[in-house]
């Protein structure tokens, strides 16, 4: 836990949240912007800084395991989704800890902004 991250409050239950779903290593949460209809945030109960920080058989297969859950379990793996991880300054990563952005219920654009 990184005492000044607002994730890892999240995480610890000093920030509320609306928490879909939590499992020792991961927890689903709605994003407090939603950008689509469907918006979750998929976050390591770990702190991970960022993509670049992710071990990847553990970190990343989990995550993206929990993200596709995330979807079936929104309603929205059928009609289509987008998962997205935005990684540094020019990726427009806001928030230093790992998470994976699940949007659905609309159509998405293409490319992104
Ligand atoms: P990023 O821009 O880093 O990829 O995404 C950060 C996301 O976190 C944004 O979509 C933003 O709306 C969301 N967010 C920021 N602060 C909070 C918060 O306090 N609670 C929740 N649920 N989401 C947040
Ligand atoms: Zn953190």
């Amino acid at each position: 836990m990184a005492e000044d991250c607002l994730f890892c409050r999240i995480v610890g239950g000093q920030i509320p949240a609306s928490i879909v779903t939590r499992t020792d290593d991961v927890v689903v949460f709605r994003d407090i912007n939603p950008q689509a209809p469907t918006h979750l945030l998929v976050i390591p109960t770990k702190h991970v800084a960022s993509l670049n920080d992710a071990d990847a058989s553990d970190d990343l297969g989990r995550l993206m395991r929990a993200a596709v859950d995330a979807a079936k379990g929104a309603g929205i793996a059928e009609s289509g989704y987008r998962i997205v991880i935005n990684a540094g300054e020019n990726g427009g990563q806001t928030v230093s800890h790992l998470h994976l952005h699940v949007l659905g219920g609309r159509r998405m654009a293409w490319p992104p902004g």
